[in-house]
């Protein structure tokens, strides 16, 4: 796998393997050679042969690399840099909260005003369903990695004991530490981890085009879904079930939005165990689908919900739990009794991070970040869907500003391209060429470009993915 750029088959799509080491280098198989950092969801060490391409600067909705090359960012960082590159206020609120006071932790009954101020801000925002209290983290992953940490704490304390397993879904991505990691629903991050962890069930991915039966419309397969999650708690024992973690469109396992009613009926299906229902929405809140949250987008009243990412804008990491007002009773009559709460970072709540993280709340309430959003979502969306019809596409599909394109064969869910010839990974090589970064995983490439785009930079990318996807199907053919 990680080798699925080089070997024999690359001179089928690439030419030349030289030509192939200085096109590729925005896909997952690049290497580090030369240089000191493990890098994080890279191939090799320190064996590989491919440069990293080094981002230097930000502007607006594009990056530049060490030299000078400027590319459109159409994933925003790392589904990230809502604001795009170079938001002034943000700077600002950062550098007045670090000449006041760079630091200060929130240990017990400490804490300083940034955070105060953003967990109130925070809940603020939310509207799906009642949430009580906040709980700051450093990422996405912390925020649910501390997830699984407080519902094992609430049915503890509730003289639930066996209450502890979670369900996932197939093709999720929750994040990367042990716990995390075992949620996800991604193959690769537990090959050789020793994953996922025996607290952890998967159930189905909601992907309708891949996984439907013939003849089955988007509600039955729905139906068919919530009944595969009701026969698996039945068949673990509800008593044993803890919680229901999901996306409301998953991100990195492909861009998948939910088919019609699924959300509905696997809400039902939860509630009617006394399972709690955890909302990652550390990709989609704060305005990504249009909506200030996802759970607003497809009606979920969760008890508990992630968030990063668009928090900051990514300028600084800082993640976040909201927990209803149920959950958050008991945890805290649960850390009366203990004492403490004994759960959290050195940066819970960093001042810098907060000040930031107001400040980006603040910006998207005064600029209407969401009618911004739905202003240039249209475009995006039509735009990059009118290539559907190529013949090397299966799918594109997404919501607002996010999109996912799958390469297949014969345009079936059933033919995948061979590995060995990297389709995807040469259409972002040839995105890379012409100035435009996404994210490339397989035959799956991703994008969510930045709230502020123009209409301007969403034609630029349409003619850039068409570029790319032009010369795929040459390549391909
Ligand atoms: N949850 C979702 C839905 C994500 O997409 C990600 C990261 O992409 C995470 C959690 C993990 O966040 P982090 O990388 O900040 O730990």
């Amino acid at each position: 796998q990680e080798h699925l750029l080089r070997g024999p088959f690359l001179a089928r799509l690439y030419g030349t393997e030289a030509s192939l080491q200085k096109e590729d280098s925005t896909t997952e198989g690049n290497s580090f050679k030369g240089h000191d950092m493990l890098a994080p969801f890279t191939a090799g060490w320190q064996s590989n042969d491919l440069d990293p391409l080094v981002i230097e600067k930000s502007e607006g909705s594009y990056v530049y690399d060490i030299n000078g090359k400027k590319y459109l960012d159409a994933l925003a960082g790392l589904w990230c840099t809502s604001l795009g590159g170079n938001e002034p206020r943000l700077v600002a609120a950062a550098t007045e909260q670090l000449n006041k006071l760079p630091f200060y932790h929130s240990f017990w009954n400490r804490t300083t005003k940034p955070s105060l101020d953003l967990a109130k801000e925070l809940l603020e925002t939310f509207t799906a369903s009642k949430m009580a209290k906040a709980f700051f983290t450093n990422s996405g992953s912390e925020a649910n990695d501390t997830q699984v940490k407080l519902v094992w704490y609430y049915n503890n304390a509730l003289g639930r004991p066996n209450k502890k397993k979670f369900i996932a879904r197939a093709k999720s991505y929750h994040g990367s530490t042990l716990i995390t990691a075992s949620l996800s629903g991604l193959p690769a991050l537990h090959q050789k981890f020793d994953l996922p962890a025996p607290f952890v069930r998967h159930t189905d991915c909601p992907h309708y085009w891949r996984y439907h039966l013939p003849g089955e419309t988007e509600e039955e397969f729905s139906t068919r879904l919530a009944i595969n999650l009701e026969n698996l708690i039945l068949k673990e024992g509800p008593e044993t079930i803890a919680a229901f973690i999901a996306e409301p469109v998953m991100g990195a396992g492909g861009v998948i939005p939910p088919p019609a009613t699924y959300f509905d009926k696997i809400q039902a299906v939860v509630k009617k165990y006394d399972i709690l229902f955890i909302a990652d929405e550390v990709i989609c809140a704060f305005g990504r689908l249009g909506t200030m949250y996802g759970c607003d987008k497809f009606n979920i009243k969760p008890d508990l919900v992630s968030v990063a990412k668009a928090l900051s804008s990514g300028y600084l990491p800082i993640g976040a739990v909201m927990v209803s007002p149920e959950v958050s009773d008991v945890i805290d009559s649960q850390s009366s009794k203990l004492g403490s709460f004994s759960h959290g970072f050195t940066y819970s709540g960093h001042p810098v991070a907060c000040a930031v993280a107001i400040e980006t709340l603040k910006i998207y309430k005064e600029r209407n970040i969401l009618d911004q959003v739905n202003r240039i979502a249209p475009k995006f969306q039509d735009g990059v869907k009118a290539f559907s019809d190529s013949p090397i596409i299966g799918e594109i599909r997404g919501t607002g500003l996010i999109l996912g394109t799958e390469f297949v064969d014969n345009k079936s869910p059933n033919d995948p391209f061979p590995p060995e010839w990297g389709v995807g990974a040469y259409f972002g090589a040839q995105c890379e060429k012409e100035g435009m970064l996404v994210r490339v995983s397989g035959d799956n490439i991703m994008m969510s470009p930045p709230f502020i785009m123009s209409p301007e930079e969403v034609d630029e990318l349409i003619s850039k993915y068409g570029k790319a996807l032009k010369a795929t199907e040459e390549r391909v053919k």
